[in-house]
């Protein structure tokens, strides 16, 4: 039997009081939006055609329809914009004083908080999340990062106090497709204030909004060639990463991916950051106020769809609250609104791909055939499009697919513990280090959980909560390196 088919047997009937609330549809307007039909490379300050002279198309996956078509980078596409970041490096960039650095970032910011509005409804037709989200995380943060390192490029012999701080040259950046401004952002800007120049390559599926932010460059008059964005898929991240120029490269995505990239730069000169996959633990102690509690764990895990690096995905739960934790949860997922990203009181958008939905469904399958039991709100999903339902599991093992490998969708997989010494050991064990919750009362019991878990960002009573003076980033497979904050600025200074 498949997941799907169980489904039925498993779904809870509707929460009687809550589906009684219906919303009127709140969409969003899209007409103000100009998306061209197709998109060039951004390479030494122009839009210009790719030498492979092909292109792909870029979709809306909540509908399917077509968006615009991209531009495919090649090895000579690469070769140009790297040597158009050098040049810029070398004749402008490294020259510059700080502080008109500091000018042209902070010009970006600005422009980036003029544009919100469509910045923010083309990276939900784009990518798939809720307009909400786009609107009041993805964009404004982006433009916050930009702020922040704006206030850092003139003040770096303050950042590393009695060192020589100099930049490193170009730096080679792959972000993926679950936040694409937000990546773009957090790499760019760091980058940008140590006084180094950028190749960017986005996700496949995501490029729309980078190709904005090239507009906004533009506008911003950045001196040609700082920053280059080239798109296409992953070979033309593999290109830019093997480029013999690049001196740095940064990459967030799959762990599979990192590793492969770490092979093929080993034995080189260039530097290497890497922001990777995670399974987090969110721990509930029975002493946690629980109500917020089952927020934290709604927004952990469903936010953005689950396509989050550092999403809840196991739920850790002292065994004596189990029963009313998980019955909370029930009446909480058939609550939340999945459909058009563009309606304002959505809660769950579209899975950003048929690719990534097939591989949700296939580790949901792999939980049920492993004897978890499921849970899915009963929601009507959209005909068109890719959809997946607000999902958990009870009675998960440790060593269950679902409790070990990063599922990157709207599945939340239930375990429980009855000693802190317990709840440690259990979430502790993955080979992923990059963030974890903790729920309970005693701030003595936070400050013991956070020094033994292995993970990077560590939130307690609260969950996915970023900004830009805050350092992110992980242990073991989750990468290494910090994004955010002084820890940020690092990776992209050479000190002597
Ligand atoms: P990838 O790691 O494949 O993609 C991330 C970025 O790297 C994209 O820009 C991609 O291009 C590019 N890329 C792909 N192959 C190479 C290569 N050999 N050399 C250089 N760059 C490359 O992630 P996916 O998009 O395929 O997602 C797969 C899984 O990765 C997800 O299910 C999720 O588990 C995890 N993931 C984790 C993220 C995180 O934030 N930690 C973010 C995204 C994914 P292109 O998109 O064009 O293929």
């Amino acid at each position: 039997m498949t997941a799907i088919e169980t489904k039925e047997r498993l779904t809870p009937g509707p929460a009687s009081s809550a589906m009684l609330w219906e919303y009127a549809p709140s969409l969003e307007s899209t007409d103000h939006v100009k998306v061209a039909s197709r998109y060039n490379l951004f390479i030494g300050g122009q839009f210009v055609e790719p030498h492979s002279k092909r292109w792909f198309e870029t979709i809306n996956p909540s509908t399917e329809e077509t968006l615009a078509e991209i531009a495919e980078a090649d090895a000579e596409d690469v070769d140009r914009a790297v040597g158009e970041a050098r040049r810029a490096y070398d004749k402008v960039w490294r020259k510059i004083s700080p502080s008109e650095r500091a000018k042209y970032i902070f010009r970006i910011a600005r422009l980036i908080q003029e544009k919100s509005r469509a910045l923010a409804i083309v990276e939900t037709m784009n990518g798939g999340k809720p307009i909400k989200e786009s609107r009041d995380i993805d964009i404004p943060l982006s433009a916050a990062h930009f702020f922040y390192y704006a206030g850092w490029a003139d003040k770096l012999e303050y950042a590393f106090p009695n060192r020589t701080v100099s930049s490193i040259g170009v730096a080679g950046q792959i972000i993926p497709w679950n936040f694409p401004l937000l990546m773009a952002a957090w790499k760019l800007a760091p980058a940008l204030a140590a006084g180094n120049t950028i190749v960017l390559k986005p996700a496949e599926t995501t490029s729309l909004t980078s190709m904005l932010l090239a507009e906004i460059i533009q506008e911003a008059d950045l001196p040609p060639g700082v920053v280059n964005i080239i798109t296409g898929a992953g070979g033309t991240g593999a290109a830019l990463v093997s480029h013999p120029d690049v001196d740095k490269i940064a990459f967030t995505g799959s762990t599979e991916v990192g590793k492969r990239i770490q092979r093929s730069i080993a034995g080189s000169k260039k530097r290497l950051t890497l922001e990777l996959g995670g399974k987090a633990p969110n721990i509930v102690f029975e002493d946690a106020p629980l109500d917020q509690a089952i927020e934290g764990i709604i927004n952990g895990i469903y936010f953005n769809q689950g396509h989050v690096c550092c999403a809840g995905s196991r739920l850790f739960v002292q065994e004596s609250i189990v029963e009313p934790v998980i019955r909370k949860l029930r009446d909480r997922i058939t609550t939340l609104r999945v459909g058009n990203p563009l309606d304002k009181n959505t809660d769950i958008g579209a899975i950003n791909s048929r690719a990534q939905l097939e591989k949700i469904r296939e580790l949901v399958e792999s939980g049920v055939e492993e004897g978890a039991e499921m849970y899915q709100s009963s929601c009507t999903l959209p005909a068109r499009g890719f959809w997946f339902a607000p999902t958990f599991f009870t009675g998960v093992s440790q060593s269950s697919r679902i409790a070990q490998e990063e599922i990157f969708g709207p599945v939340l997989s239930i375990l429980t513990f009855r000693t802190p010494e317990e709840a440690i050991e259990k979430a502790n064990n993955t080979p992923y280090g990059l963030s974890a919750g903790v729920w309970t009362e005693k701030g003595s019991r936070i400050l013991k959980m956070v020094s033994k878990l292995r993970a990077g960002v560590i939130w307690a009573n609260t969950y996915n909560k970023f900004d830009p003076a805050s350092p992110f980033g992980g242990y073991k497979e989750s990468g290494f390196g910090r994004e955010g904050g002084l820890h940020g600025l690092a990776p992209y200074v050479k000190l002597s």
